[in-house]
């Protein structure tokens, strides 16, 4: 029988550390471009279009995501519209796993539970379908960023609303000023880079 020590990231109720090196992380967050004042003014817009049009930058978040998770028991990748599709589509094909779509309202065309929550410039309402998610199926939330958290809740109490548990939330970005972090502190949150101020 293969002696394998898979790391134990089940249970706990912690930020778990990054997977990527220093290195590795500052060639990420070098990948990521900048826009200030989009879209609003003081925003300092995050774009990690450039990080996905890189192969390597592309492969590497996924590849760090895949690591992370590969001892870990999941039936659905939970994705948040709408660049937490990109990551989550391939996070779940990686690690063999549904993927549900959290899309922003009216956009889904069957049945669906409802969120509102605050955004970092504004409000919003989030919405999964309702046959998407089974009582007891274990869920990973994936978005691109982690901000103030409000996103992320509302997609973590939809998805407890239908039953499902929460086995994690992951994003390649975090900010840490803004506190998303310590609203998650229930969750394992992984994030692969952070940026300073908001
Ligand atoms: P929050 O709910 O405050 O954690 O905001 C996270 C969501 O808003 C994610 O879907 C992000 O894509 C988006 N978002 C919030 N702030 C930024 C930012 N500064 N740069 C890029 N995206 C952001």
């Amino acid at each position: 029988m293969t002696d394998i020590n898979p790391p134990n990231y089940l249970g706990t109720k912690s930020r778990v550390d990054s997977p990527t090196d220093a290195d590795t992380q500052n060639h990420l967050k070098q990948l990521i471009r900048t826009i200030p004042d989009f879209p609003k003014p003081g925003i300092q817009f995050r774009d990690i279009t450039t990080l996905l049009e890189d192969a390597w930058g592309f492969k590497r978040v996924i590849d760090a995501f895949v690591e992370h998770y590969r001892y870990t028991p999941i039936d659905k990748v939970v994705a948040i519209e709408a660049r937490g599709f990109v990551t989550g589509g391939a996070i779940a094909h990686q690690l063999n796993c549904g993927l549900v779509v959290a899309r922003k309202a009216g956009k889904l065309p069957h049945e669906v539970e409802k969120q509102e929550y605050d955004l970092e410039y504004g409000t919003d309402c989030i919405e999964i379908h309702k046959t998407a998610i089974q009582p007891d199926e274990r869920c990973l939330i994936v978005d691109d960023l982690l901000a103030t958290g409000g996103t992320c809740l509302a997609t973590v109490k939809l998805v407890e609303r239908l039953g499902g548990n929460i086995i994690g939330c992951a994003f390649i970005v975090d900010l840490p000023d803004l506190g998303g972090a310590k609203r998650l502190a229930d969750y394992d949150v992984l994030t692969l880079v952070d940026f300073e101020g908001d």
